[in-house]
């Protein structure tokens, strides 16, 4: 594994991160996950990112982490970064969510904690900016969870560049710096580029973790012959069927030719690619089974391109 500064704080992050977003909940058996969670930590994907409503049911990933915790992981708190969030919809009720209220944020990150069994998250972050709550409320919040030792850091997702530079200022006149950003990048979604996001996240010095570099598992050689049974694709979750069109496949063959010709799966390339710029900290993953993330960390072995092949993804990995 590598590792790298997030932003300029003195906390390192592994380049490949563990998501908990799908495969952590109750449709999936503990045998499986704890066969994906304990290969990451073997691999060094020391870093595992949750959200208070990862499941199903929401919530459920927490518990999922919570017994991993008391059990393979037991004794590895303090090798692990654990993150969490709240900002979606979360429970029933006026303040379940969605919202960035001080109310909801400090009170699901509570349960987040109760769900775990800790005593703290290392990185807390909001989820979505609301705009229907001030952004010094939700800055407060934040830094409340620091000062309240509930969290050791705090970040943001989703925010637009100039949401994010006026939290970042918010933060820092309270005295707990904006420690990183979570944005959504893929090679088939480049918004913090188009946007400047990673610009400003340089100058402010806020590192920055893209999700669902795979989009999915479309860049992965999954579906380049078809939707295969039990691939997420097929359980009506996030990747609808229809993402995947002749046209958007056809492109997707041309990467994985590209790919082969560098020695790499289409996932490999699409990994180095994301993090072929430093001011990217990690890219958090997915993985329903253990073998997705042996194949995965195999990126770390080519991370440079040459700038004919960066030419060539940028023709086939339409935006
Ligand atoms: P990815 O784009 O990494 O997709 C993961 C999926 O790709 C896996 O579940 C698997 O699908 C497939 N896959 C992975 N590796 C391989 C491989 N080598 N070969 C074939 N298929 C492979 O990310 P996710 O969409 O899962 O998101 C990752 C994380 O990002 C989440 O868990 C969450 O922590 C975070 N996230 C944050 C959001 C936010 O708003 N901040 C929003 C969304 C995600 P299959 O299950 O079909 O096998």
């Amino acid at each position: 594994m590598l590792y790298r500064n997030v932003g300029r704080s003195g906390l390192v992050l592994p380049v490949l991160s563990l998501g908990l977003w799908h495969n952590f909940g109750h449709d999936v058996t503990f045998e499986r996950q704890r066969a994906v969670a304990r290969r990451a930590f073997e691999h060094g994907m020391v870093h595992l990112d949750l959200a208070n409503n990862y499941g199903p049911p929401p919530g459920s990933a927490e518990e999922s982490l919570g017994q991993l915790l008391r059990t393979d992981l037991r004794g590895h708190r303090d090798e692990l970064v654990i993150s969490t969030k709240a900002g979606w919809d979360m429970w029933d009720g006026v303040y379940g969510g969605p919202s960035g209220s001080r109310k909801h944020l400090l009170a699901s990150l509570d349960q987040s904690l109760g769900r775990m069994g800790l005593d703290y998250v290392d990185i807390f972050y909001s989820h979505r900016p609301d705009a229907s709550t001030p952004l010094e409320e939700t800055a407060g919040a934040l830094h409340t969870a620091v000062t309240s030792g509930r969290a050791l850091y705090v970040g943001i997702s989703s925010y637009g560049p100039e949401q994010t530079r006026q939290i970042a200022a918010m933060l820092s006149d309270l005295g707990t710096p904006l420690l990183i950003h979570q944005p959504s990048y893929s090679m088939l979604n480049r918004w913090v580029d188009k946007d400047g996001l990673l610009d400003v996240t340089a100058e402010l010095g806020v590192g920055v973790i893209g999700f669902s570099a795979l989009a999915q598992g479309m860049l992965t050689d999954k579906y380049l012959d078809g939707i295969p049974e039990g691939s997420r694709a097929t359980q009506s979750k996030s990747l609808a069927p229809a993402l995947l069109a002749p046209e958007t496949v056809q492109n997707l063959r041309g990467l994985a030719e590209l790919a082969r010709g560098r020695g790499q799966s289409l996932a490999q390339l699409a990994l180095a690619w994301g993090l072929r710029d430093e001011r990217v900290t990690s890219l958090v993953i997915g993985a329903s089974r253990p073998e997705q993330l042996d194949q995965n960390v195999l990126a770390l072995e080519d991370l440079s391109f040459t700038s004919a092949e960066l030419a060539e993804i940028d023709r086939l990995a339409v935006d």
